[in-house]
């Protein structure tokens, strides 16, 4: 902490625009809240890919087991947590569940492109969080196993 720039006022208010920065669009201005046309289909494909990570500030913690994750942004702008250090071949990760960091420490998710062989994929951490199961109830909505549903193949009850 041997910086003394002066600048410990980091917490006050960034100002959004420069005094110079009014271009010819600078009347455009998009109001603060205002929802994006695109922010839909970000959010369909952040829940899609599993970026559900904290967003900053908020810490990079799995808000079920509490463990850190390796938190990187997406190329939409949402954060996927991700398993530190982990690194699995690609093929033995399921579709959807392939992520791939970029240089610039971007991540982004295969999807159901078929790895190339050899190739290394890092894993979300939800797929190895200690609180959390794949077969979730909800996300692989199946009847009871006891309850036999009535199907076509279904014998009718015999008359006799
Ligand atoms: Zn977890």
């Amino acid at each position: 902490m041997g910086d003394t720039m002066g600048n410990t006022d980091e917490s006050g208010v960034i100002p959004l625009h420069g005094p110079d920065g009014r271009g010819p669009d600078g009347h455009r201005q998009r109001p603060p809240h205002a929802p994006q046309p695109w922010e839909k289909t970000d959010r369909a494909q952040a829940a899609l890919e599993g970026a559900t990570g904290p967003e900053p500030p908020a810490p990079p913690l799995c808000p079920t087991c509490g463990l850190v994750g390796d938190r990187c942004v997406t190329y939409y702008g949402w954060h996927v947590l991700l398993e530190p250090d982990l690194r699995m071949p690609a093929h033995r990760v399921p579709p959807w569940h392939r992520w791939y960091v970029d240089s610039d420490g971007t991540a982004w998710n295969s999807r159901d492109d078929e790895p190339a062989p050899g190739a290394v994929c890092r894993v979300p951490h939800r797929i190895t969080c200690p609180g959390l199961r794949l077969q979730e109830p909800g996300l692989h909505h199946r009847p009871p196993t006891g309850d036999t549903p009535p199907g076509p193949s279904d014998p009718l009850p015999r008359a006799g």
